[in-house]
């Protein structure tokens, strides 16, 4: 098996979605690119740098909790569903977790309203 994962910093040179908030990764910003491949598939992700840096936080978090093993990480496109879990299991009392969660449900929010135009 040949199973790899990479990840760039990249700068749009078109526009893109994130894979995590689904807001738009405008033309010339940054954005990180998750490549690689998985039980034989290739797959490539783009997140915006709010959701990357959030996903780090949580990556590191779930791995101090000893939550993810070595060779796991967080789904891509669950990272605001893993947010809301750990936010959940601290009762909604870390001040990180929920200023976290409450940023990618903004922009999630604000991604929804963008789709919803003209339709
Ligand atoms: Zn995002």
């Amino acid at each position: 098996m040949s199973d790899f994962h990479g990840v760039v910093t990249l700068v749009a040179a078109k526009e893109h979605a994130c894979c995590e908030c689904h807001s738009v990764i405008t033309k010339a910003s940054q954005y990180d690119r998750d490549f690689g491949a998985m039980d034989g598939r290739g797959f490539s992700y783009k997140t915006c740098l709010p959701c990357a840096s959030a996903r780090e936080w949580l990556d590191k978090k779930l791995r101090q909790m000893n939550c993810l093993n070595a060779d796991e990480g967080i789904k891509f496109g669950d990272l605001h569903s893993e947010l809301v879990e750990f936010a959940s299991e601290e009762r909604f009392l870390g001040v990180e977790s929920l200023r976290l969660l409450l940023d990618i449900a903004q922009r999630r929010n604000d991604a929804g309203k963008f789709q919803g135009e003209g339709s």
